[in-house]
């Protein structure tokens, strides 16, 4: 389905905090989905579709984007609901049958979900080796849970009470963290076993809040992770990131939560410190920015001298269409946001429903960086998120009479592999890195045999 970019019918100026009224968080899962009033109105059997394909895929959406982001006019097709409500297309037709004929006869619960948990583990729960090779471990070979140590100068942190978001995005890639099975889950239960991990690390710069989204902690949690990174002794963290989607999904957390002043108030103080604190903040649709709450958001959150930088990925029946990029790159410059990344869909979940290829893919994202002015073509892209690295789809080209696709790491598991163009043979239905076989009759990547040294090495550690 290709995206029409209709006239937006509900356009508000940048609100002030003061203007836009406060409302309660009030969220719906898959045991309410016959409260969700706009779904009374659809047939029994799409609801009942629903209700299998949440049965393996997590399922949550609160009051505000039923109310606000989605165009109930325009269901199926609408963006917003197609980013939060499953999709029957999300399940291959043998998983779905499998879990709706439990259904259907009646099954128990015990049993339903234990046929729920084996769908999963054939959706690879865990994309680009999360699990395997990206956890450090400590002096005694203990892996070190809720810490992920990619890339050189970057900590990737998933605070345990962060480990939610305010609604669910239906092609999420972390979607193993929400199902429940603490085996998928990556999460820590202590700020004390960060703060040392970071104390030994000098090499590390950048620290990333992620989740879920650390947003849905509560101030005080946050605060007890982040305080104590003033301290002299972590001088080397110079960025505090904070991958969120809240600026979407809720952006009351940032108006008039109870403890959303409070929040303000830290992040001026971190800025203050001489700390850069960057919002992460998570867009897939121009129409997540257009509410008056969403834009009193970005402007009470700038106030405190954060920068908020956007991405997200590229997803079928949700932005697949150059005009949905351009228009939202455009709305975040004007509201003074940094378009950070475009990202392709992970080889992960509901892939077959949501992921484009990597051909129109890059068509796309030319398309939409040729209709913006410079300020806005700081979105990097198309770019995967792939075990050796985040690798860039720079173009496509012919060479000696070859098409082929030119790449590059933005991020690699060697800092010597970044910036390196290389060549992957043309294939217009690949969809990601592994679909891809060298040019010019290579038999390997520059890459593959010192990536495969580092994955023997870590997943070695785990036997
Ligand atoms: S906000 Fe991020 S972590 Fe949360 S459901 Fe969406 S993609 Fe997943």
């Amino acid at each position: 389905m290709r995206q029409q970019t209709p006239t937006l019918a509900r356009s508000w100026p940048i609100a002030r905090v003061d203007e836009v009224e406060d409302r309660p968080f009030r969220v719906f899962t898959q045991r309410d989905l016959d409260r969700i009033e706009p779904l009374t109105r659809m047939s029994e059997e799409a609801r009942f579709e629903m209700k299998v394909v949440s049965t393996v895929l997590p399922f949550r959406v609160n009051q505000y984007v039923v109310d606000e982001l989605i165009d109930w006019d325009r269901v199926p097709d609408d963006p917003i609901y197609q980013l939060t409500f499953p999709q029957r297309g999300m399940l291959t037709d043998a998983h779905f049958e499998r879990i709706a004929q439990l259904y259907r006869n009646g099954a128990d619960k015990a049993v339903i979900e234990a046929a729920a948990h084996e769908v999963r583990l054939e959706l690879n729960p865990h994309p680009a080796d999360q699990m395997e090779m990206n956890m450090p471990r400590d002096a005694e070979g203990n892996r070190i849970e809720g810490i992920q140590h990619k890339y050189r100068e970057t900590v990737l942190f998933f605070p345990s009470q962060g480990q939610t978001c305010h609604s669910y995005c239906t092609f999420c890639f972390r979607w193993a963290q929400f199902v429940g099975d603490k085996t998928l889950r990556i999460a820590a239960s202590e700020a004390r076993m960060l703060h040392g991990y970071l104390r030994e690390h000098h090499e590390v710069t950048d620290l990333l809040f992620t989740g879920g989204d650390p947003m849905v902690m509560k101030t005080k949690h946050l605060q007890g992770y982040l305080e104590p990174l003033l301290a002299p002794e972590f001088d080397h963290i110079q960025t505090v990131r904070i991958g969120t989607k809240a600026l979407s999904f809720w952006p009351h957390r940032f108006l008039g939560a109870s403890d959303a002043d409070e929040l303000i108030d830290l992040l001026e103080r971190m800025v203050k410190a001489g700390k850069h604190v960057a919002l992460m903040a998570h867009y897939n649709h121009w129409r997540e920015m257009e509410t008056p709450a969403a834009r009193a958001a970005i402007r009470r959150i700038r106030s405190t001298g954060a920068v908020i930088r956007a991405q997200g990925p590229l997803i079928k029946h949700i932005n697949d269409d150059p005009a949905v990029w351009a228009r939202m790159w455009k709305t975040q410059v004007s509201l003074g946001i940094i378009p950070y990344y475009f990202f392709v869909e992970r080889d992960t979940g509901a892939r077959n429903y949501f992921e484009v290829p990597l051909a129109r893919a890059w068509e796309i994202y030319r398309e939409a960086i040729q209709q913006v002015s410079g300020l806005a073509r700081t979105a990097r892209g198309p770019s995967m998120s792939a075990s050796p690295g985040k690798v860039e789809v720079q173009g496509v080209s012919e060479i000696n009479g070859e098409k082929v696709f030119v790449l590059r790491f933005i991020q690699g598991r060697n800092p010597d592999w970044v910036q390196r163009p290389f060549f992957a043979k043309y294939d217009d239905q690949a969809t990601w890195l592994h679909h891809l076989k060298p040019a010019f009759g290579e038999e390997k990547w520059f890459w593959e045999d010192e990536y495969n040294a580092i994955r023997d090495d870590k997943v070695g550690a785990e036997a």
